[in-house]
């Protein structure tokens, strides 16, 4: 179990740490990402661009945190 990671917030573009389920914070979607990738939008909420929820509309919003 990787609880090195388990705090941290990811960005947009981020190399993703460690294969498995991360969350989007702001709006609670789940998605698998795999080490060595790199981090994408929220295909729910849009986050990390101009159409993401209020607070994370920008490219360098921090929202993906994983969950296991
Ligand atoms: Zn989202």
């Amino acid at each position: 179990m990787a609880i090195r990671v388990a705090t941290e917030l990811f960005r947009i573009g981020d190399v993703v740490p460690e294969s498995g389920t991360y969350i989007c914070v702001p709006c609670g979607y789940t998605q698998t990402f795999y080490a060595g990738e790199l981090f994408t939008t929220c295909l729910a909420c849009f986050a990390g661009t101009a159409n993401g929820p209020e607070g994370f509309t920008e490219e360098d919003a921090e929202f993906w945190q994983y969950v296991g």
